[in-house]
């Protein structure tokens, strides 16, 4: 089976319509593209409709051209439940859950596994935004840097930094 990125860049508007129609009889999923349909309505105000991307990462949309390095800001890690965390003071045992609904409404009850912080705390990392299946994260904005001939290129795709 194919990539799936690359499955989406090949299917027709028919079908890329219909398996997102599907996908969203999950209620979760259903949010979540309700929330990045608004998002891309919002920035299209301001740039051409189809130059806008979501970023994988902070789920922010941005345009390609103005992708400068440093422009994304998020956690590469996951949240972990804190169960001694103030924010769960007023709950009792089971109103104690590690699950999306509660990752999402009660977000200072967890902890980011890559930094320790808070999961209401911004990003702990900045790169440039990055497209579902592409390559790598552009690092150039408008103005890519050649890389010389015969020197390795392997440092450009870790511009990603823990602060
Ligand atoms: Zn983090
Ligand atoms: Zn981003």
């Amino acid at each position: 089976m194919a990539d799936i990125f690359a499955r989406i860049q090949s299917a027709t508007d028919h079908e890329v319509r219909t398996v997102l129609a599907g996908l969203c009889a999950d209620r979760r999923v259903r949010e979540s593209a309700g929330e990045l349909f608004d998002r891309l309505e919002r920035a299209s105000k301001h740039y051409a409709a189809d130059a806008l991307y979501i970023c994988i990462n902070c789920r922010q949309a941005y345009v390609e051209a103005l992708n400068a390095a440093g422009g994304c800001r998020y956690h590469p890690g996951h949240l972990v439940l804190d169960p001694d965390s103030d924010a769960w003071v007023d709950c009792y045992g089971d109103e104690i859950r590690d699950d999306e609904d509660m990752r999402r409404d009660n977000p200072d009850g967890f902890e980011w596994s890559c930094c320790g912080k808070s999961g209401s705390e911004p990003g702990c990392t900045r790169a440039s935004h990055k497209q579902g299946g592409a390559k790598r994260a552009r690092t150039g904005g408008a103005h890519p840097q050649p890389v010389p001939r015969g020197q390795s290129d392997g440092g450009s795709a870790k511009r990603a930094r823990v602060e």
